[in-house]
C-alpha cells in the first residue's frame, strides 16, 4: 500500500528562536522568564553553536575548538558563569613566548603575546549546556532546522527534523534570528523576501571566526612549561599563525592550540603539518601529541555560508539596522555579529540577547498600553 506523506504538525508559540547558540539560549531563558511561550530550534544535535568543546579521547577533559577565552571587562559572561556556578581559571601567561620566522625560531624574553583572560575549565560549551540545563524540557528542539519563514508576522515557520526529514509547522508572533545574519539569509527562505537593504546588509556581514581553522594538540604533560616557555608563539611560517597554551587548571589536561589565519585558501593542514610545526617551535618533546583535533569552520554549514572567506565588511557588525526589529517589530536579530558591545565575542552574543529580550517584552508592553488607551 502506498504511504501517505506525514502531514505537518502545527504548534503555536509567542516566539520562535532560530539557533541554540549562547545567544539563542540566553534569549530563550529571558523570554521564558518574562512569561512567553518559546520554541527554540537548533539545527545541530547539540547546543552551543560556536562554543564547541569535545571530550578528549584520553578521557582527561574537554578542549575548545570554538571560543576559548573571555576577558576582564566582559561582565555578562562573568555574571553568567558565577550564576551557573561554572569553574573558570586564568589563561596561563608565565614563561617566554616564541617568534617563528623563516630564519628560525627565536625565544622572546617574556610573553608579549597573551593577555590576562579567563577560561572555562570544562570547556566553553559548558556555558551553553548550563543555560540549556536550566530551561524546561522540550523548549530546545535539537536536530531541527528552520528552512522557511512565511508571512510578516505572525509567522509560519517550517522546521525540518535532520534525522528523519519530518516537517513541523510553528506559528509565532515573533521570530528571533540567533544565528549569523549571512547564514540566515543564505539558508532560510523568507516569503515574502526580506526588505532588499536588510537582506543586502545581512548577506555582507562577516561570520566571526567563520573562516578560521582551529587546531588543538593534546599532550601527556605541559612539557613546555618545564622549559620556562609559556606555550605561546607567533609564526610567519605556519600553518598556525598564533599558538597558545590551552591547558586546564594546573596544566591538566595539557594542550596547545593554534589558529590558521582567516581566509587561508586551500585545505586544512594535516596532522603531520601540525606536528612538524610544533617540533620546530617546541622541540622533540612536541613530536608525539596524544591527540590532534582540527576544526575547519569554513566547512561547517551550521556556522558558515558558502563563500564565507569573502565576507570582510566588519563595519557591518552591530549595524544600526540590527538594533531594532524589522517587519513591524516582529523579526529580531540576535547573534554576536549584531551586537554593539563586544561584537564577535561571547559577551556580544549575550549583549544582543539582552537587546532582543527587551525588544519583545517592550513591544508587548506597548501593545498592552495601546489596548488600554482611550485612543
Ligand atoms: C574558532 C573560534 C574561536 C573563537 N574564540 C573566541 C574567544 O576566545 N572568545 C570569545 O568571546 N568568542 C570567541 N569566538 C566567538 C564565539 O564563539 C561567538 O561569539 C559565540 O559563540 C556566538 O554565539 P551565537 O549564539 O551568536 O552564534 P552561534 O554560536 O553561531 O549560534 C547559532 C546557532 O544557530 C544554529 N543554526 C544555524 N542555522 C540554523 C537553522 N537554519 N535552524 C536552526 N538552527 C540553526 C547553529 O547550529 C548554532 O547553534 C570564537 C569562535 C570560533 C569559531
Amino acid at each position: 500500500m502506498p504511504t501517505t506523506p506525514t502531514k505537518s504538525k502545527a504548534e503555536i508559540v509567542d516566539v520562535v528562536v532560530v539557533g541554540a547558540g549562547i545567544s539563542g539560549l540566553a534569549v530563550t531563558r529571558g523570554l521564558l522568564g518574562a512569561g512567553k511561550s518559546v520554541a527554540t530550534v537548533e539545527r545541530r544535535d547539540r547546543v552551543g553553536g560556536r562554543l564547541l568543546s569535545p571530550e578528549l579521547d584520553s578521557g582527561n577533559g574537554r578542549v575548545d575548538l570554538g571560543a576559548t577565552w573571555f576577558w576582564p571587562g566582559e561582565p555578562r559572561v562573568l555574571a553568567l558563569t558565577e550564576e551557573l556556578d561554572l569553574n573558570i581559571h586564568q589563561q596561563h601567561l608565565d614563561g617566554d613566548a616564541i617568534y617563528h620566522q623563516p630564519a628560525g625560531s627565536q625565544r622572546l624574553d617574556g610573553n608579549p603575546i597573551d593577555v590576562h583572560s579567563y577560561r572555562f575549565s570544562d570547556g566553553a560549551q559548558s556555558l551553553a549546556e548550563a543555560v540549556a540545563g536550566v530551561l524546561p524540557e522540550g523548549i530546545v528542539r535539537l536536530n531541527a532546522s528552520v528552512e522557511k519563514v512565511r508571512g510578516e508576522g505572525p509567522f509560519e515557520v517550517d522546521v525540518v527534523d535532520q534525522t528523519n526529514g519530518a516537517r513541523t509547522l510553528l506559528t509565532a508572533d515573533h521570530i528571533v534570528l540567533a544565528l549569523p545574519p549571512a547564514l540566515a539569509v543564505a539558508s532560510i527562505a523568507f516569503e515574502p523576501a526580506l526588505p532588499e537593504r536588510l537582506h543586502g546588509l545581512a548577506a555582507m556581514t562577516p561570520v566571526w571566526m567563520g573562516s578560521t581553522i582551529k587546531v588543538v594538540a593534546h599532550f601527556e604533560r605541559a612539557f613546555w612549561r618545564d622549559a620556562g616557555l609559556s606555550g605561546s608563539a607567533i609564526s610567519h611560517i605556519g600553518p598556525m599563525r598564533e599558538i597558545h597554551d590551552m591547558s586546564g587548571p594546573d596544566g591538566h589536561p595539557a594542550a596547545l592550540f593554534g589558529f590558521v589565519p582567516n581566509a587561508t585558501p586551500g585545505p586544512a593542514p594535516t596532522e603531520a603539518d601540525i606536528r612538524h610545526q610544533l617540533i620546530e617551535l617546541f622541540g622533540a618533546d612536541a613530536a608525539n601529541p596524544s591527540q590532534i583535533l582540527i576544526a575547519d569552520w569554513r566547512d561547517d554549514p551550521a556556522t558558515s555560508p558558502e563563500g564565507v572567506e569573502a565576507l570582510q565588511a566588519y563595519q557591518a557588525f552591530g549595524h544600526a539596522a540590527y538594533q531594532r526589529p524589522a517587519l513591524g517589530g516582529r523579526l529580531h536579530w540576535s547573534s554576536t555579529e549584531t551586537a554593539v558591545i563586544s561584537p564577535g565575542h561571547i559577551e556580544g552574543a549575550l549583549a544582543s540577547a539582552e537587546r532582543v529580550i527587551a525588544e519583545i517584552v517592550n513591544s508587548d508592553l506597548a501593545s498592552t498600553s495601546l489596548q488600554g488607551s482611550p485612543l
